[in-house]
């Protein structure tokens, strides 16, 4: 069975929209390296997915997937709204500005097929490309209208017209397995609206610490098999979750490893601690800001180069939660405070900022913070990948320290 899946493996497609620093391409090639590992075959000789095309309009987030593009050829487009057609430009620009309107005005131009093109200008490429339909769609539309964090306007929020433009193209690439990933609770009516009729739908809700990773993530899942191009519907995503769900064996203490010294050079960022205390002295808010450089042979140094708010916060969380990890840029007072929970980490969020651990007294390095969201960035699992592997999984090479995007 598994041998099965090797030889099949040789034509696999994906592409991807709002991965952020491309965690759906990182996780499936990772599963085939773990696969090479499980039957003893040398790593390279397993196929990994062909990255066909990314979707993604952060800048930063952009410098990583180029890394990324360059390796695979995959083409990396960035605002989905401009895969309306061109003569839909104009309504568009003006439903950003009253954005209450955008179902009623575009549902009857997506459901009559004709809202998109399938050409944008891509990043890669520095040209018009042209989207091809992958064998997998992973996508995780913006989860801001629906989140507790966000400004809840449901599908009242700018973010529904990027939703229809996910949905339009959908309806136009018509890829055969297409995943959906946002918070709980999110409405998904707009997809069962527009897509229902071609898709067999599947909605769970998959939390990463029954799957024995020490760092919650609660969210759900909308699994959309064409209804046509996919059989019938045999390995459901419940009795799949089922199956791997286990105890956790290890907790979110082991992701603080940056300071050890046979690491020293093996990081993604190479001295990377002192890079994150330079930065942080270097705000004019900190505690040292144009004072002497602190270094890391002062075991008070992190403390020493936050601002006054974060001081508060810091010593507020420390004495109410103590020997925990929390958000220093969340205020302790209020029901938005974040630490984490016995052995598991809160829901690393976008603008999770310093997570301080007052044992160590420090903050996470972006190493490690990718390590968290399971990126193979851990410095033992990555000596153990060909370099060229490396290259073409996300290894994350530009992430300035601390300010790593959400991966997602
Ligand atoms: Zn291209």
């Amino acid at each position: 069975m598994l041998l099965k899946m090797v030889a099949n493996a040789d034509d696999d497609t994906m592409s991807t929209s709002f991965s952020g620093i491309e965690a759906p391409h990182t996780a499936a090639c990772a599963n085939r390296l773990a696969l090479a590992k499980h039957l003893g075959i040398p790593p390279d000789q397993v196929p990994l997915p062909k990255l066909l095309h990314m979707i993604e309009w952060d800048s930063e987030n952009q410098e990583e997937l180029l890394l990324i593009a360059r390796q695979t050829g995959a083409c990396l487009f960035s605002d989905i709204a401009s895969f309306f057609r061109q003569e839909l430009q104009e309504t568009i620009d003006n439903l950003k500005e009253n954005p209450a309107l955008s179902v009623e005005v575009l549902a009857p131009i997506i459901a009559a097929g004709n809202a998109m093109t399938d050409r944008g200008f891509c990043l890669t490429h520095k040209r018009r490309c042209q989207l091809s339909s992958a064998k997998k769609h992973t996508g995780g539309t913006s989860c801001v209208p629906f989140s507790k964090r966000g400004v809840g306007l449901g599908l009242k929020d700018p973010a529904t017209i990027f939703s229809l433009a996910f949905i339009g193209l959908r309806l136009l690439l018509e890829e055969p397995d297409v995943t959906q990933e946002n918070v709980t609770g999110a409405d998904i009516s707009l997809f069962e609206r527009f897509l229902a009729p071609r898709y067999h739908f599947e909605v769970m809700e998959l939390e990463s610490t029954l799957l024995g990773w020490p760092c919650a993530r609660r969210r759900q899942f909308v699994r959309m098999r064409h209804r046509v191009k996919v059989l019938a519907e045999i390995s459901p995503l419940a009795r799949f979750s089922r199956i791997f769900q286990r105890g956790c064996t290890f907790d979110w203490r082991q992701f603080f490893f940056a300071d050890r010294p046979q690491f020293a050079n093996k990081l993604t960022i190479s001295h990377e601690l002192d890079k994150e205390l330079e930065w942080a002295q270097g705000r004019p808010g900190s505690g040292g800001f144009n004072q002497d450089p602190v270094s890391l042979d002062d075991p008070l140094c992190f403390r020493k180069v936050l601002t006054s708010s974060e001081e508060w916060f810091r010593t507020v969380y420390a004495n109410q939660w103590p020997d925990s990890v929390f958000q220093l840029n969340q205020n302790p007072d209020t029901s938005f405070e974040t630490h984490s929970a016995g052995q598991v980490l809160a829901t690393v969020i976008r603008n999770t900022h310093l997570l301080y651990w007052d044992v160590k007294d420090r903050w996470m390095s972006g190493t490690e913070l990718l390590c968290t969201q399971g990126f193979p960035c851990y410095p033992p699992m990555r000596s153990s990948y060909p370099i060229k592997l490396l290259e073409l999984i996300g290894s994350c090479g530009s992430c300035g320290a601390a300010k790593v995007e959400n991966t997602w």
